[in-house]
């Protein structure tokens, strides 16, 4: 049923009517297309505006280029793009994302994507997106990772394939939830492997649910920047504030 509960189109509308990413409660008839109700869309903060040059986070000072983890820190990818800053009703969503099995999430968030950074994905062409893959384990467990789920529906909306073999993730790390930039850095260290020596790739997308300091984008572009890969860029579903 991936995918078909946030469509409410015909018999499977009835069935799985389209739901508000926001708060999940039922959408009214006109506010189905948009994917997200009046009150939500009133408190969800779209990532708009002047934004960090490096990591696409909104600037606290418009005058600055970089925001303050992108002025202290050296990052492995060359730019980042994100949705929706984490806070509000993306705190709620991105939960239910990552483990209540609202999949269907991701068709609203694939097609965001295209409205708002089509244009943007036109010009970089990436040659592949990559998910930021998950503790083999660990997505048994939880049946899906939500990164590859978003990026399949991303694929599906920008027609750029899924590589989804190439970057693995060969140690359960702890949440990096309360880490700062360092211990971020420490528990992700040989967290990430390639799958295979012979990359073949120029330019990449690698894609995640939420991106703090950018230290897990990192790890990977590290990676794959090893192995040849000239351009990385990132894109998420929301993003952190500068602090
Ligand atoms: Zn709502
Ligand atoms: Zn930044």
């Amino acid at each position: 049923m991936e995918g078909t509960r946030g469509a409410g189109r015909g018999a499977m509308g009835i069935l799985f009517p389209a739901r508000c990413v926001g708060c999940q409660r039922v959408l009214p008839y006109n506010r189905k297309e948009k994917g997200i109700c009046c009150e939500c869309e009133k408190k969800m903060e779209s990532v708009k505006g002047q934004v960090c040059a490096r990591c696409g986070k909104i600037l606290r000072n418009p005058l600055d280029a970089y925001c303050k983890d992108c002025k202290k820190y050296t990052h492995f990818f060359l730019q980042g793009k994100a949705l929706f800053v984490y806070t509000g009703p993306m705190k709620m969503a991105m939960y239910k994302l990552k483990y209540s099995n609202a999949r269907w999430m991701v068709k609203f968030f694939a097609r965001e994507t295209k409205k708002r950074y089509g244009g943007w994905l036109k010009e970089i062409q990436p040659d592949c997106i990559i998910p930021v893959p998950m503790f083999h384990k660990k997505k048994r467990q939880r049946g899906y990772n939500q990164a590859e789920v978003f990026a399949k529906a991303l694929s599906k909306e920008i027609h750029i394939p899924v590589e989804n073999n190439l970057v693995i993730r060969g140690k359960n790390t702890i949440p990096q939830k309360g880490l700062d930039f360092f211990g971020r850095q420490k528990n992700l260290k040989n967290a990430f492997k390639l799958n295979r020596n012979n990359v073949k790739l120029n330019c990449v997308l690698i894609v995640d649910d939420i991106y703090t300091t950018g230290s897990t984008m990192d790890a990977i572009a590290k990676l794959l920047q090893k192995k040849g890969v000239e351009k990385i860029f990132c894109l998420t579903i929301c993003i952190g504030t500068d602090v």
